[in-house]
């Protein structure tokens, strides 16, 4: 693996990288109430006296929530922790209506973990997890709704949160990328979070700092609530830039909270660690410690789908297919799915040739989705069907496939409707590589003078007479056995 380095006046400089990632849990309902969890809806339509922060109102903890937690846990791999707490994280800000949020600092559900992702180079490398904790998103101030106001929607206020934080083992814009890709594709997968990020159900605070080969750590900036990974790779590139200027003009980097401009393509200073908040943690007094059972996690264990990387494996083994090739197939659920119904019973490699070949390019040319496609995932297998029982060959199979895609029919009846079948009449093909023969007399005389290459002329020539609807095996044995 190549590392990832900087050139600076002073020599080389490499990269560190963290990151905390927030993930709005997929479920019915909030962290702490009953009020609805679902994106949406008029503001202020999703909200309880608890989420509104009313006096009196008291938490009580959605097992759902917590089960989704310890689902993403095992699904990073990590420890499983059955004691965990909740504490108040004291700030204040409009949208945050208690002046406090509900948050696991000392005593997280989650502990150490590992992910494991790969570079473009086909290199592998883990990712440590250091922890993942449960704790409430805020509402949302909006300050365009009125000239001269501020109005609060606090439909978010309360929806359960997970904050996935990396160690320092990030090293590269890239591997930043993967792994953030990485954990959306596990969350994804566990169905534990949507991981859309355009929408801010999954952000990322990165933490970057910058030092020479061999060199501790140096001082780390954070910066906030950076939403795409485009965004992520480029904000981590210009702020180390920036770091490695700073250094090298003999200042020195202090620790704080910037942010990510994303259309100047520059990190600027949001607040220092000076001025960083002093949250008063404290442990929530309205809350009992979150004792959970082994037997439970067991059971969430035993539910679990199977993730990405095992299918990944399991798919190079059951079907003979290369990791690159499986990689690309797991790539999501639905597109996992659609590659086992065609490949069950069938040849797996033609099958992943199909699918990463002509019907991945038909979908971006026509703009469809696997859940739109016309061309279902039967109709595909019916299609490597025809080819299997030599109704069509390759060659036909690719025009069936455009039809397929035009019209959504199913293959046999295209077939049969254009007289599409594959000519295996020895007979019939007898007769077109003798006509072929007869009216290209002069290349014969070539061919037969030691010119080799014009065998592919006359098969050519006789699929061409065929429609192309010709056997190519026994068509290459005629033109062979005629031309002597
Ligand atoms: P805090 O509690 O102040 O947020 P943490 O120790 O929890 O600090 O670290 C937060 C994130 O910063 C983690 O993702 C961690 O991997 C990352 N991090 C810690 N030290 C460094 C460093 N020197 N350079 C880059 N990232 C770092
Ligand atoms: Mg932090």
């Amino acid at each position: 693996m190549a590392t990832y380095t900087l050139e600076g006046r002073t020599g080389t400089w490499e990269i560190v990288v963290g990151l905390e990632i927030h993930a709005q849990v997929i479920s019915e309902s909030k962290l702490f109430s009953g009020a609805s969890a679902t994106y949406g809806g008029a503001p202020n339509d999703h909200v309880s006296f608890v989420d509104a922060g009313f006096p009196g109102m008291l938490p009580v903890i959605n097992a759902e929530c917590v089960a989704q937690a310890v689902r993403t846990g095992l699904g990073l791999k990590a420890q499983i922790n059955l004691e965990s707490r909740f504490d108040r994280k004291n700030y204040f800000y409009a949208d945050l209506p208690n002046g406090y949020q509900i948050s696991q600092f000392q005593m997280p559900i989650v502990g150490t973990g590992t992910v494991e992702i790969e570079l473009q180079d086909g290199t592998i490398k883990h990712i440590g997890i250091t922890r993942l904790h449960l704790e409430q998103d805020a509402g949302k101030s909006m300050h365009d709704q009125h000239p001269a106001k501020s109005v609060i929607d606090l439909n978010r206020a309360g929806v359960a949160l997970m904050e996935i934080v990396s160690e320092p083992d990030i090293r590269s814009p890239e591997e930043a990328g993967a792994y953030l890709r990485k954990i959306r594709q596990i969350v994804r997968y566990l169905g534990t979070c949507d991981g859309n990020m355009e929408e801010g159900s999954m952000r990322a605070d990165v933490n970057v700092s910058v030092r020479k080969a061999g060199e501790p750590f140096r001082t780390r900036c954070e910066i906030k609530n950076v939403n795409s990974v485009r965004f992520v790779m480029h904000a981590i590139e210009a702020e180390a830039i920036r770091q490695i200027e700073v250094w090298e003009q003999g200042g020195e980097v202090v620790q704080e909270t910037r942010l990510y401009d994303p259309s100047k393509g520059e990190t600027r200073s949001m607040r220092s660690k000076e001025d960083a908040h002093d949250y008063r943690y404290f442990p929530e007094p309205d809350l009992l410690p979150l004792i959970i059972e082994q037997s439970w996690v067991d059971e969430l264990k035993a539910k679990l789908p199977e993730l990405p990387d095992e299918k990944r494996a399991r798919f190079c083994a059951e079907y003979g297919i290369p990791f690159y090739d499986a990689g690309v197939l797991v790539a999501d659920q639905t597109t996992a799915d659609f590659y086992e119904t065609v490949a069950k019973g069938r040849d797996g490699k033609l099958a992943a040739n199909w699918i990463t070949g002509d019907f991945f390019a038909a979908l971006n040319r026509t703009g469809a989705s696997i859940e739109t496609s016309p061309v279902s995932a039967a109709a595909l297998g019916q299609l490597l069907d025809l080819i299997a029982d030599k109704t069509i060959n390759g060659r036909i199979a690719k025009d069936v496939f455009e039809e397929m895609v035009e019209t959504g029919a199913m293959p046999a009846e295209i077939v049969e409707k254009k007289g599409l079948r594959q000519v295996t009449d020895t007979g019939a093909i007898d007769e077109a590589v003798t006509k072929v023969l007869a009216d290209n007399q002069d290349k014969v005389a070539e061919y037969k003078s030691g010119k080799d290459k014009l065998f592919g002329f006359f098969v050519g020539q006789v699929m061409k007479a065929m429609q192309g609807k010709g056997n190519p095996a026994l068509v290459n044995e005629a033109v062979k056995k005629q031309l002597g």
